[in-house]
């Protein structure tokens, strides 16, 4: 797809070839994307705008994180004003009221139980965040040993060390050599499962699993379970029903934590507030970030039980010392929390949940309407989330979801590809025409990719 010159100039966006190399960008093919760079320069609503002045219509809220809209207003004003009055606060011993504040937000939305909150700066700050919470929560209960975690295959949890031992895809640890002590359970696909709409039948019993990594580790030296409610990044695999609760009765009987990566599903992309809410199952630990200020800063959060929190302060030694040894120059960021904040007022003003809500039976049928073409074999869906999974290319397996995003983008459409899959979630405020839109350009472009 070599276009003319000129609009070969405007998608270079002033820069040359050579400059392009001094990013080095992240889970990105540098080579390809410095040869056919597709550079964003703006974005409102559902749209991004490309550097050769298209609408481009978003179909994954940037990376699952803009769920309330590109360019919300009320969130540019909030950090414009924060800007000036207060850029900058130090975190440690000394804090800021937003924080306080946005604290207490989160803690309302949040399941009961789930009382505290600790700011990071991102999704894998707070996996590790969380795991580190962990291991700390069984020392203090004088059980030190108690250090194993256990993941699950196909999980995403970041990429920091923590996240990347919990987590289950292959691609992403292989290259980085022995981790933090883990073990993972199955990942929850079932062939029976395939193009179920929603929360899958089959599978229960997977959940099982863990009392079989108990009987191999003991719980004596497991700490944590981290599962995320609904995995997003390999391609939206929802749990069957009752797994999460089973996996709850598990980690009770044996006193393992059990913690929810809600990065991806917090604040309404399974149209309720959080998975934990959905599927009636609340965690100790839970990790957000992402729609916790709609994208536009970066910011993350754990959120624990009174029962954690309180071992922190009941065994911290003198009280002017650190309970909890953690934390970072940015935790709290005045302008992250400015942000949140208005994030948190669109969230509940606008009620996004029930409007995710509203919009995922259209979503799932027009979305399984593609079932029947050429090189489909799965389709998943729950709230304003859903994957298409396609049958490895016979050369070079991850080829054709590549080749199909790069389709779309000339097509005026953004499409994650990962792995075997097309990833779709698309900010809440999509309408049913730009739904059509995005299953359409779908339908004309996957049969007639080789
Ligand atoms: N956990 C989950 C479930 C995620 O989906 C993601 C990002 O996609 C992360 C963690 C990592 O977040 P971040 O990229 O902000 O570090």
């Amino acid at each position: 797809h070599v276009l003319p010159p000129n609009e070969d100039d405007a998608r270079w966006a002033g820069l040359s070839r050579a400059e392009l190399e001094a990013y080095w960008m992240p889970f990105s093919g540098n080579r390809q994307f410095k040869d056919d760079p597709r550079m964003i320069v703006g974005a409102h609503d559902c749209y991004l705008r490309s550097a050769d002045g298209r609408d481009i219509l978003d179909t994954l809220s940037g990376l699952w994180c803009c769920s309330f809209g590109h360019g919300r207003s009320e969130i540019a004003e909030a950090i414009g004003r924060c800007a000036k009055e207060l850029a900058y606060s130090p975190p440690f011993q000394f804090g800021h009221p937003m924080a306080f504040q946005l604290a207490n937000r989160v803690r309302e939305l949040t399941p009961d139980g789930l009382d505290h909150v600790f700011f990071t700066n991102s999704g894998s700050e707070s996996a590790d965040t969380a795991l580190k919470m962990a291991k700390a929560y069984w020392r203090l209960k004088g059980r030190p040993e108690k250090t194993r975690m256990i993941g699950r295959i196909k999980g995403y949890h970041g990429v920091n060390v923590g996240g990347t031992s919990v987590g289950g895809i292959v691609g992403n640890r292989k290259h980085f050599g022995s981790l933090m002590e883990s073990d993972h359970l199955s990942a929850t696909l079932l062939p029976e499962n395939r193009f179920s709409r929603g929360t899958p039948e089959h599978g229960v019993h997977l959940a099982d699993q863990l009392e079989e990594l108990v009987g191999l580790h003991d719980a004596s030296n497991i700490a944590a379970v981290v599962v995320e409610p609904m995995s997003g990044s390999a391609g939206v695999i929802v749990p069957p029903a009752g797994y999460l609760k089973r996996l709850r009765e598990i980690c009770d009987k044996h006193d393992i934590l059990l913690v929810f990566d809600e990065v991806l599903t917090g604040f309404g992309r399974t149209g309720s507030d959080f998975g934990a809410t959905l599927f009636g199952v609340t965690p100790d630990i839970m990790t957000l970030a992402k729609n916790i200020t709609n994208g536009a800063v970066p910011m993350g959060a754990v959120v624990s039980s009174a029962e954690i929190y309180r071992t922190f302060m009941d065994n911290g030694g003198p009280d002017y010392v650190p309970e909890f040894p953690h934390g970072y120059t940015y935790s709290a960021h005045p302008i992250a929390c400015a942000a949140g904040l208005a994030a948190m007022d669109i969230f509940e003003h606008d009620r996004m949940a029930e409007r995710a809500g509203a919009m995922a039976p259209y979503f799932e049928e027009q979305v399984h309407q593609l079932k029947g073409l050429r090189h489909i074999v799965d389709i998943r869906n729950l709230g304003m989330a859903a994957a298409i999974q396609l049958e490895p290319h016979p050369r070079e397996a991850t080829r054709r979801p590549f080749e199909i995003a790069m389709r779309c983008w000339e097509k005026g459409m953004y499409v994650r590809f990962a792995a075997d899959t097309i990833q779709l979630g698309p900010p809440f405020i999509v309408e049913r025409e730009q739904v059509d839109q995005m299953c359409n350009i779908l339908a004309d472009v996957i049969p007639t990719i080789d």
